[in-house]
């Protein structure tokens, strides 16, 4: 749900205005929703809403589908109507592709306006999304910058990627539109980066973030976590997309590991956890990993501790809502700052479940 987000106060969000999506808020002080979008024919509906229902159980906020011709436009009604978050269709030029979307019930279309062509196709577009309130995204990508903008940089650059978004932006202005998200993504995370911080000082949309292209998991993990998260540690960014050459449920994951690091999310169990080096006497890979598994599902916010010794362990411990901290095939256990005394290794990760499903049963009396 994408309300429960709370707002870390380390970061001064940039201010922008405020632009509602199927009744949420994105913008400025507004919780971050995580995105991802479908892989499947989105014509074949039934598979498309079973991935967003799996998407959604990993806490994806916001799903997006390619409507990418009229039998996928068609199907976003069935889907929109078996699904339980945000749907947004994604079109690349044809209008008569976003007027259908439009009329199956979608809550925000990615297009660009000045790929639709004519004026009238445009306001019709337009004047369609405004009737429903139905805000959209004009998405710049470095790889498909307009030919002129090519012509006059010679190969995709930020400032290219910004003249882009604010043509984008000024054919939306002369139709009264405001309803507009923006985003500008590259597969060079300096390039967005900077593409991002340019054009925050020149408009006051809300930014959808994303590392476009970024690989699989591994690489594309990285990458996102530096273009999205630190623009997302500088106060910008309203809502992200994590793309991963693989499943998207890996997206939504990492997504909400990234704004769970800055804060900018209480969402379930951070694990504070040591690397470990020659001082340790348990087998703190095998317990992290336990305890990691076993409290995937949880969604009360909570902030676990699993520690290799008495060095950092204790500190980090008792800071946590539950702590180990091991000595020599055993370990201290702290519960909200307080030492619950001596436990064997054996009883580390059971223990710690026990504790957590004590207090989560507390925070929801
Ligand atoms: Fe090593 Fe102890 Fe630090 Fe873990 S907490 S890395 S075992 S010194």
């Amino acid at each position: 749900e994408i309300g429960s987000a709370e707002v870390h106060d380390k970061v001064e969000r940039r201010k922008t205005r405020t632009v509602m999506m199927a009744g949420v808020p994105i913008g400025s002080g507004h919780p971050v929703p995580v995105q991802s979008m479908t892989k499947t024919k989105t014509a074949d509906w039934k598979s498309t809403v079973e991935q967003i229902l799996r998407y959604e159980e990993a806490g994806c906020q916001v799903v997006r589908c390619t409507a990418n011709d009229e039998d996928a436009a068609h199907a976003l009604k069935k889907i929109k109507e078996n699904i339980h978050i945000p749907l947004v269709a994604d079109i690349h030029f044809q209008h008569k592709l976003a007027l259908i979307a439009v009329k199956s019930g979608v809550d925000k279309i990615r297009i660009n306006p000045g790929n639709i062509g004519n004026k009238d196709k445009v306001s019709e577009v337009l004047r369609a999304c405004k009737d429903n309130g139905i805000p959209i995204r004009i998405g710049v990508n470095a790889g498909s910058l307009e030919k002129d903008i090519m012509r006059k940089v010679g190969y995709p650059t930020s400032d290219g990627m910004v003249e882009s978004a604010l043509r984008h932006i000024e054919i939306c202005n002369e139709h009264n539109f405001d309803d507009v998200i923006v985003s500008l993504k590259s597969s060079d995370v300096f390039m967005m980066m900077e593409a991002y911080r340019k054009l925050a000082k020149l408009c006051d949309y809300p930014f959808h973030l994303g590392v476009t292209e970024a690989g699989t998991s591994w690489q594309g993990t990285i990458k996102s976590s530096i273009g999205i998260g630190g623009l997302l540690s500088e106060g910008i960014g309203d809502t992200i997309r994590v793309s991963l050459t693989t499943d998207g449920t890996e997206e939504v994951k990492v997504g909400r590991e990234i704004l769970r690091s800055l804060g900018l999310v209480s969402f379930g169990v951070t694990l504070i956890s040591c690397p470990t080096c020659g001082r340790l006497e348990v087998d703190l890979f095998r317990i992290a990993k336990e305890v990691e598994e076993a409290v995937a599902h949880i969604k009360t916010p909570l902030k676990v501790a699993v520690m290799g010794c008495l060095v950092n362990g204790p500190g980090e411990s008792k800071e946590a809502d539950i702590g180990i901290s091991a000595g020599a095939g055993s370990a201290i256990l702290y519960v909200k700052g307080e030492s619950k005394g001596k436990i064997a290794e054996s009883e580390i990760v059971p223990r710690v479940l026990e504790e957590i499903a004590i207090l989560e049963k507390s925070l929801k009396l």
